[in-house]
């Protein structure tokens, strides 16, 4: 019969809850051994099931610390660099913060369950759509999407507490640090693209920018213009 299950004791994604709970536990394990510590940080990523976020081919490998392709021959980031950019970027629950690079839409889901209002931005029209249609089905609301190149950031939404960057620059793009209020934090990876790049976070202060140089990383690039798809 059409829409039958054969195998009734099991949930729709075909794991047993068991096996989702043990896997959880490796991946927040994971996560700690690498030094993701802020409590805050590891509830929304056990909140967030990266599995929503991988498709076909390394579905499976969705939940092992490594970054993974998606469409348009970008990548979902690696679980543990997710983790440490969100808990430099430090969000508060009140915060608007600025993703540029939505990619899979990951990242952004995680900073939608700790403050309150995402904006996130990418130069592929299909991941953005892709993304958007992630959020609507996990009831993520808070969340804006749009098409665009985000090296400009989003002027008319301006100023950010917080910017999110998950591409390489080779500077912190200038209208970025523009757009972040006083007192604001920007996460971003700097240095040229084919080069394992430098990860840090700018603080503005009253009187300009304070540079913490994090740890070494490696992001596709941040590229001028739209993408043809
Ligand atoms: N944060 C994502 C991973 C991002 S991969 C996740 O959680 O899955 C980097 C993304 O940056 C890619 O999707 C790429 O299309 C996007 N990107 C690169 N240059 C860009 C630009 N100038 N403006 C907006 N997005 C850009």
């Amino acid at each position: 019969m059409a829409g039958e299950d054969d195998s009734p004791d099991l949930p729709s994604d075909g794991v047993a809850d068991g096996d989702r709970a043990e896997r959880q536990m490796r991946f927040l394990f994971q996560l700690r051994s690498r030094g993701v510590t802020d409590p805050r940080v590891l509830a929304a990523m056990e909140r967030i099931d990266r599995g929503a976020f991988v498709r076909g081919h390394f579905e499976d490998r969705a939940y092992e610390d490594t970054p993974l392709p998606i469409a348009c021959g970008q990548t979902i980031s690696q679980p543990s660099v997710v983790g440490l950019m969100t808990q430099a970027l430090n969000p508060g629950p009140r915060d608007t913060v600025l993703e540029v690079g939505t990619g899979s839409g990951y990242q952004a889901a995680i900073l939608s369950v700790l403050c309150r209002r995402v904006l996130t931005v990418d130069r592929h029209r299909r991941l953005v759509a892709e993304a958007e249609e992630l959020f609507r089905r996990l009831g993520l609301t808070n969340i804006t999407t749009r098409v665009a190149d985000g090296s400009f950031g989003l002027p008319e939404q301006a100023p950010f507490d917080r910017i999110m960057v998950t591409a390489a620059a080779e500077d912190p793009p200038g209208p970025l640090l523009s757009q972040l209020k006083v007192g604001g934090i920007m996460v971003v990876p700097v240095g040229q693209s084919d080069a394992v790049q430098t990860l840090i976070r700018v603080t503005r202060t009253e009187t300009g920018f304070a540079y913490d140089e994090m740890r070494q990383v490696r992001f596709v690039p941040l590229v001028e213009g739209l993408g043809q798809t």
